[in-house]
């Protein structure tokens, strides 16, 4: 081959065979996480490299601990990570279908249909698809909310931590929504989520304000400090570190006692400075000199170290502050407001509790082991997803794969209507959408096929709300989903048909794979210390 030269030390495959392999990882991919879909799911024990353990039902977690080299594998992955940023619920049926949709192209590559034309096609129905969406989607009440938080833990945990993480999850998006001219955006990343071993998951709870396992550093300092001015530190008030290559030259006997003097005194300046920006809270990224401790007690200011930058970030946030990274330079602008800051003992642990204008809220997560607490924090999260989508759009889509039953009955219409080969690709794309019935009925030990019928046959046969009848999995019959419950955002039902889309035409347009190929011969490079 004329490209011998510059691909020496490459693998190839092209054309059909690529795709083949291709299309191959993401069924793989998606097989591993079929199981955990719906509220019939079953748990997965994941195990690293160092034994740890993991239990989990959660599809994205199960993608991003697998340790997967195959570059198209990690697609999908990166697809369903995106959803999980983007809508926090919806990564395993993300999965499922884009693999989905690629089997179903294969089909028709298999006869000679054009993976771009596939792709066409899949684009045209998804753009259908969409439209047809925003016609099935009802407009919710307040107390759907919940129940859509609550469909998001379905197989997750049991049913009373559903619900209390459902109802937290709520709350918290409400605490932390804010009305823009854009209008209502509630952020999840302004929920901390704090978690606490021990106790049980009963315990777990939202406390309004951000919460951090930290004591103040002085005794002396107030215990409660009212509204006032904060001031955030990326660094410390700290001597400078005498380095190993730092050198003095002792010249007279006095020399190192005026250097220590006036380190203190470069110290004093400092909290001099703060008692005139009239600050009544400090929190440092670093550590804080002894002496600088007593000075800031006198000045009756509440002081904090070793504040995490993440925390420095929410309470930035929070109270409108910038970070400084030199208290001299630090102007009054850049400070922050704060309602109020105390510390309380919880149990034997010292927790600070800073309230701000800008809401934030905390979930003290509670667990009796390091299992059980990961699967709550990532539950909630979850369910907290949830509910901010829904305060940002309250659309809500029947879930059960009723609207997914319903999607696929229309697309095959609108298929009718393509002239060209395209059509195939737009029907396939149909069927694809049908694998969340038939997983949600697989996974609960009924017949796949038999259920997907019987829910068509009840969408055709139905009423004018017939198009929300999916699969009720508590009793295993087809139900009215918006009677019985089972509910999801609009957005996140969106979010997850348009990142599969997006995941499966990206995979049938690549033809050519390189691989660079390892050279056994070569030395290992020795790791840096
Ligand atoms: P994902 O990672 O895609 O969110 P889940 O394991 O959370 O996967 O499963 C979500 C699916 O389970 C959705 O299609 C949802 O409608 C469905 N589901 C949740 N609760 C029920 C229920 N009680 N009956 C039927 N389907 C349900
Ligand atoms: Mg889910």
């Amino acid at each position: 081959m004329s490209d011998a030269p510059i691909l020496k030390d490459t693998e190839r495959t092209t054309g059909r065979s690529a795709l083949q392999n291709n299309i191959q990882a993401a069924m793989a991919l998606a097989g591993a996480v079929r199981s955990t879909l719906g509220p019939r799911g079953l748990d997965k024990l994941l195990i690293d490299d160092d034994g740890r353990t993991l239990v989990t039902n959660d599809g994205v977690t199960v993608l991003e601990s697998a340790k997967v080299e195959h570059p198209v594998a990690r697609m999908m992955i990166n697809a369903s990570s995106v959803q999980d940023k983007i809508a926090r619920d919806g990564t395993t049926s993300t999965v499922l279908m884009s693999a989905e949709m690629l089997q179903n192209a294969w089909h028709l590559v298999t006869q000679d249909v054009h993976p771009a034309i596939i792709a066409r096609g899949f684009r045209m129905a998804e753009a259908y698809a969409h439209e047809v969406l925003i016609e099935l989607a009802l407009h919710s009440e307040h107390h759907h909310r919940l129940l859509a938080a609550q469909t998001s833990l379905a197989g997750k945990g049991h049913q009373s931590m559903q619900l209390l993480l459902a109802q937290l999850a709520v709350d918290a998006a409400e605490a932390i929504q804010m009305n823009t001219p854009a209008g209502i955006v509630a952020d999840p990343t302004r929920v901390k989520i704090l978690p606490q071993s021990g106790g049980s998951i009963g315990d777990t709870r939202l406390v309004t304000g951000l919460v951090l396992a930290k004591n103040r550093i002085h005794e002396d300092m107030p215990r409660v400090a009212g509204a006032g001015k904060i001031l955030l530190v990326d660094g410390g008030i700290e001597r400078r570190s005498m380095k190993n290559d730092m050198k003095i030259n002792v010249t007279s006997p006095g020399v190192l006692e005026s250097f220590r003097a006036k380190e203190v005194e470069l110290l004093q300046q400092q909290v001099e400075h703060l008692k005139e920006l009239g600050i009544g809270l400090l929190a440092c990224k670093e550590g804080i000199d002894e002496e600088a401790r007593v000075l800031l007690a006198k000045a009756g200011i509440q002081a904090f170290r070793r504040v995490a930058r993440s925390d420095l970030d929410l309470l930035a946030r929070g109270c409108g502050a910038t970070l400084v990274s030199e208290i001299k330079r630090s102007k009054a602008s850049d400070l922050g407001a704060f309602i109020s800051s105390k510390n309380e003992t919880w149990g034997s642990v010292a927790h600070w509790i800073v309230e701000t204008e800008e809401g934030g809220a905390t979930l003290i997560a509670c667990g009796s082991t390091e299992t059980v607490l990961g699967e709550v924090e990532r539950s909630f999260a979850d369910a907290l997803g949830v509910a901010c989508r829904m305060l940002e759009d309250s659309r809500l889509m029947a879930g059960g794969g009723a609207t997914h039953v319903a999607l696929a009955r229309r697309l095959r219409r609108y298929a009718e209507s393509i002239p060209g080969r395209e059509q195939l690709g737009a029907e396939a794309f149909a069927d694809a959408l049908e694998v969340i019935p038939r997983v949600l009925a697989e996974n609960a030990g009924l017949d796949p096929i038999d259920t997907l019928l019987q829910l068509v046959a009840a969408q055709v046969n139905g009423g004018d709300d017939s198009h929300y009848i999916g699969l009720d999995l508590l009793n295993r019959r087809p139900a009215n989903m918006v009677e019985q419950g089972i509910l999801e955002p609009y957005l996140i039902t969106r979010q997850s048909i348009a990142g599969a889309t997006e995941a499966a035409i990206s995979i049938l347009r690549i033809d050519d794979v390189l691989w660079a190929r390892q050279d056994p011969t070569m030395a290992e490079v020795p790791e840096m210390e």
